[in-house]
């Protein structure tokens, strides 16, 4: 019987995940139908996946319009999320937008497929009981939430513990100390992955791997004590799950997102594509674990710490985040100011308790605005040399 295509609106279709994401609908025609696609900034790829995927609906970020799509009309975030006849959502934007249309589109009963860790840091709640609402699903894209949902797909009970790997991101083995003029660009060798620059400085710093455990946190409801990170060097086991029994299920494949995001896009199914790396155990050779070291990763728990607040301190923590980021990248504070500038920003935070969604994402904009303040009074670290 021949299936009808499923179709799908991407929010953030020319960022890393979205790319990605177009990369995995390629190899699949006659599975797929993109309805919408949503971007920022980047005019130019939006207007050549227009004319690729032919949506009927597009939203850019800045207003413009892209060029030769005149069956492709504008919308809203909100309207593509909650297009008629969508059978998939992928959350794929960077930052808050995505937001209140993922909440939108669970709540009508539509599937999320999301990339955005940030987005269940700051709304776990609000995101669990707009799926529960609408009797439907969020489906997991990063890797490491996608093993776990992997690892627990057909198993009744609730797990004993989730082990979630960490790389160690670009710095892994050098000592704190040593990383005060590191610049953006060392910051930005991931050593496995290939990602956006924010995730990608998140992983140098360890927040990602503190955010991913939140994350899990909410997902998979399971209590802070019950989450465990290893780190793993060869990012080939994505993470693990430990059953009642003591027995454990490990999710390998090889390091490339498109895998997590095909097994989401075409879930329940599983499907072979010929355009993804096989995984070769003997290539693969030695996989090794070792105990996070805190005392090398000191953002780590200080994100952790923050993270397990109720209220407005999650959505807080990643605004604070973001902008720390964003001023490392742009070198207005050094690697290892990035922890010391999100602690000063969230001191005064006033929390708010059961936070409304524009509570939450005020939370966010304030603490980010704060960071961004700040940062004049700090003193200009000299431009990193080659030594
Ligand atoms: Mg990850």
């Amino acid at each position: 019987m021949k299936r009808s295509p499923k179709r799908v609106v991407l929010l953030g279709s020319t960022g890393s995940v979205g790319t990605q994401t177009l990369d995995v609908i390629r190899a699949f025609p006659d599975r797929f139908q993109v309805l919408g696609l949503a971007a920022g900034r980047n005019i130019d790829l939006l207007a050549s996946q227009i004319s690729e995927f032919r949506p009927f609906r597009y939203y850019a970020a800045d207003g413009r319009e892209p060029e030769n799509c005149s069956d492709c009309r504008p919308a809203s975030l909100m309207e593509l999320a909650t297009l008629k006849d969508v059978d998939l959502v992928v959350a794929a934007m960077s930052g808050a937008d995505a937001l209140e249309p993922a909440i939108a589109a669970l709540r009508a009963g539509i599937p999320v497929a999301l990339a955005n860790k940030e987005l269940v840091v700051m709304a776990g709640e609000h995101l669990r009981d707009a799926a529960e609402h609408g009797g439907t699903e969020i489906l997991p894209v990063d890797s490491e939430p996608s093993a776990i949902w992997q690892c627990m797909r057909g198993e009744p009970q609730k797990p004993r513990r989730l082990i979630i790997t960490a790389s160690g991101g670009a710095f892994r083995g050098r000592s704190w100390d040593a990383l005060r003029s590191v610049s953006p660009e060392e910051a930005l060798e991931h050593p496995t992955w290939r990602m956006g620059r924010k995730i990608t400085i998140d992983s140098a710093t360890l927040i990602n791997k503190a955010l991913e455990v939140i994350e899990a946190h909410w997902l998979f409801d399971m209590p802070y004590e019950q989450i465990d990170v290893v780190m793993h060097r060869q990012s080939v086991i994505h993470s693990m799950v430990e059953f009642q029994d003591g027995s454990v299920k490990a999710q390998l494949g090889p390091p490339d997102l498109r895998y997590p995001i095909q097994c989401a896009l075409t879930y329940p199914d599983r499907v072979e594509n010929t355009t993804l790396p096989r995984f070769d155990p003997i290539e693969t050779g030695n996989l090794s674990f070792e105990e996070l070291d805190a005392s090398l990763y000191p953002c780590f728990n200080l994100a952790l710490d923050i993270g397990k607040r109720d209220g407005t301190w999650r959505a807080a923590l990643v605004g604070a985040d973001e902008a720390a980021v964003e001023m490392f990248l742009d070198g207005k504070i050094g690697f290892t100011e990035i922890g010391p500038v999100i602690e000063q920003a969230l001191r005064d935070h006033q929390s708010i308790t059961q936070p409304s969604l524009l509570q939450i994402t005020e939370a966010a904009t304030e603490t980010a605005r704060r960071v961004r303040s700040m940062v004049p009074a700090l003193p200009v670290l000299p431009a990193s040399t080659d030594a």
